[in-house]
């Protein structure tokens, strides 16, 4: 069976989260705007976000996907991207809280209790930490070290474009511990404290995320901040990136629904040679053209989310989704600014903004080339037949 009907439990969560969005989002939206042309933070201040995710939880909305028994919602994966959808219309970038990385699940009581719960708790900040100025799709070429010296390791090595970097307290850290293992045994996770002796410097980019550059200098962790265990430390990174990729592109996916409400209203409105520009075929395509994608990202979106929930390996499906939503939200952004000629193009509204940022899409958690390299190779080595989506 086929069903493409959402049940009311998730139709009620995407009705709850547009109204959020709408009420406590898009009013913001100006004021951010405002306030990265006057060259200061470019998103939520830390005290809008947590009063924000404050609000959301006296609705009990709280650690979508926190299993139930820490706290959280549990949501399956096809309801946490209706919420990165809806979440997505809104370029103002908004988390709920209650949430930890999903490797932190790995660790051990101790480290539960000083890493897992505070995470999601919000007392914490976490940020996961592979990517090197050497190292970036080649994850494997990390060259960072953890050398054991007694009951301490000591880590060198330098990490980059490291999301949230500049703000946490502590770091998932990745080095090698065996050098002739290399990622096949010999490469670590640490849970690195910033009071360990780590030091960030912000990286600014053309979006809104400002990534930072880490510095590990003979930082010093004792012998438990191991993560999992000793060489195991690729497959966590790998289960991180694998967390939900499809997630992703469900929000440009939202983002790309309310530009294009945006352009059917403006080439409604907007007059040239006598006329509205909605009764010129050269606009309708790109609406039409839009729409169709929109509607196909949709569909790849919650059959990714849908094989997580199933529990197969869904890195193809997901896979296709970040691809299919990194391309296609760009040339949509495109099209919707083009559409709204010159006023496209200004800081007036929102569409630069969102031109920008979903640029990112295109080149993190796996850049368009990779995904190209996982699909192409899952089909040549047999893993994945075409036309199997159906079995
Ligand atoms: C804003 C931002 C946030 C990020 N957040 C994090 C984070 O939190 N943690 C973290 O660890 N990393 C993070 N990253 C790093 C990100 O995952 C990498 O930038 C990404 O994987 C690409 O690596 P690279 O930049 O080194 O590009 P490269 O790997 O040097 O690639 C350069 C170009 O070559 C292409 N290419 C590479 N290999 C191949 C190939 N085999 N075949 C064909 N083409 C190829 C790439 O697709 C790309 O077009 C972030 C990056 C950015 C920009």
């Amino acid at each position: 069976m086929v069903d493409f009907s959402l049940t009311d439990e998730q139709r009620e969560i995407r009705d709850w989260v547009r109204t959020f969005v709408k009420r406590e989002l898009i009013p913001l939206e100006n004021e951010v705007l405002l306030r990265e042309r006057r060259g200061e933070e470019p998103g939520l201040t830390d005290k809008e976000r947590n009063e924000l995710q404050q609000l959301a939880k006296k609705s009990d909305f709280w650690g979508v996907q926190t299993p139930v028994e820490y706290g959280g919602m549990g949501l399956d994966a096809i309801s946490a991207a209706i919420i990165e959808t809806e979440l997505g219309r809104s370029f103002v970038s908004f988390r709920f809280g209650g949430d930890a990385d999903n490797i932190l699940y790995h660790a051990n009581e101790e480290q539960k209790r000083r890493y897992l719960l505070p995470t999601i708790a919000g007392e914490r900040k976490s940020c996961f930490a592979i990517t090197e100025p050497g190292a970036g799709s080649d994850a494997k070429a990390i060259r960072t070290t953890a050398v054991k010296d007694g009951n301490e390791w000591v880590i060198n090595g330098e990490k980059t474009f490291i999301t949230g970097g500049n703000k946490a307290d502590f770091a998932m850290v990745f080095a090698v511990t065996d050098k002739e293992l290399g990622a096949d045994g010999g490469v670590t996770c640490f849970l690195v404290d910033r009071d360990h002796g780590w030091t960030s410097e912000p990286i600014d980019t053309m979006g809104e995320s400002r990534p930072a550059s880490i510095i590990l200098d003979d930082v010093r962790v004792p012998e438990d901040a191991v993560l999992g265990e000793v060489g195991k430390g690729f497959p966590l990174a790998m289960q991180w990136i694998g967390k939900g990729r499809f997630q992703l592109p469900a929000r440009a996916l939202g983002g790309c629904e309310r530009m294009l409400d945006m352009a059917i209203e403006h080439s409604k409105n907007r007059e040239t040679f006598g006329a509205p520009i909605s009764e010129r075929q050269a606009i309708q395509w790109k609406i039409a053209d839009s729409q169709v994608e929109i509607e196909a990202l949709r569909l790849l979106v919650l059959h990714a989310a849908w094989q997580v929930d199933q529990g197969y390996d869904s890195r193809h499906a997901q896979s296709i989704a970040k691809l299919f939503g990194g391309e296609k939200a760009n040339e949509i952004v495109d099209r919707v600014m083009q559409i709204h000629g010159g006023m496209g193009y200004t800081r007036e509204l929102p569409i630069e903004r969102w031109y920008r940022d979903l640029r990112l899409l295109r080149i993190f958690e796996g850049t368009d080339e990779i995904q190209r390299r996982t699909i192409a190779r899952d089909l040549l080595k047999g893993h994945v037949r075409v036309g199997a989506t159906l079995n």
